[in-house]
């Protein structure tokens, strides 16, 4: 069973705590505000109060025991680039940032972060792209430019099956999975037929994507 740390417990690292004790996981979270520490105290394993830039301290604590780290201090760009530091210095294999910008980003990348988030940004998006269409339930941009999409079938696509629709050929995507009335079908069948309200699950570059949701909407 993977171990977490998170460090700086605000909305976004509280959020990420929780989930991962609720799902099962042993999770050290970290802050150096006492009231953060103890808002959380009874929902995660341990907690400490601690300045994640503070080495020696993260030595003791056996930082380097840890699978993942998630660094989730988001003002303080300084402790946010020191604490990730540390981190890969003391031997975490899997440090995971939050970013404020692609500055931001590169520089963590230079220090040795293996994942840089952009939360806010990437939710942003997500949000846009699903009031844009009301067919497009959900976007996730997994790659620069390649997105998976969950587009609803329109009455265009009803009663042709995914062969008719072409879309590998005419938009460049392929649709990995679809959920039905019935369930969850993975890699459909090209004989498949697709009903209205079926939600095709899309996988391809975001040129392509925009394309199907301009012609399926
Ligand atoms: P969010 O936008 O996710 O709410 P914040 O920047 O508000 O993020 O929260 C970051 C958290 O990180 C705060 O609770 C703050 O106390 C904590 N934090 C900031 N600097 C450090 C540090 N050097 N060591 C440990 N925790 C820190």
């Amino acid at each position: 069973m993977k171990q977490f740390i998170v460090i700086g417990l605000g909305r976004f690292g509280s959020s990420v705590a929780k989930t991962l004790s609720e799902k099962g996981y042993d999770v050290l979270a970290i802050d150096r505000a006492e009231s953060k520490v103890q808002e959380i105290s009874n929902i995660v394993t341990h907690t400490v109060q601690v300045d994640a830039t503070d080495e020696n301290s993260l030595k003791t604590l056996g930082v380097s025991n840890f699978d993942v780290a998630i660094v989730s201090i988001g003002e303080d760009i300084h402790a946010n680039i020191l604490a990730t530091l540390i981190l890969k210095e003391l031997g975490v294999k899997h440090v995971v940032v939050k970013a404020q910008d692609r500055l931001h980003g590169k520089v963590l990348s230079k220090v040795g972060a293996d994942k840089i988030v952009y939360p806010e940004r990437d939710m942003g998006t997500r949000i846009a792209n699903n009031l844009i269409s009301s067919n497009m339930l959900d976007y996730i941009e997994f790659a620069p430019d390649y997105s998976i999409i969950e587009i609803k079938a329109t009455k265009k696509m009803d009663g042709n099956s995914l062969a008719d629709l072409e879309l590998r050929s005419k938009f460049g995507v392929n649709v990995m999975a679809i959920k039905t009335r019935e369930g969850l079908e993975i890699t459909p069948e090209a004989e498949k037929i697709i009903r209205m309200g079926d939600v095709l699950i899309v996988i391809g570059n975001n040129k392509s994507l925009e394309k199907l949701r301009r012609f399926s909407s």
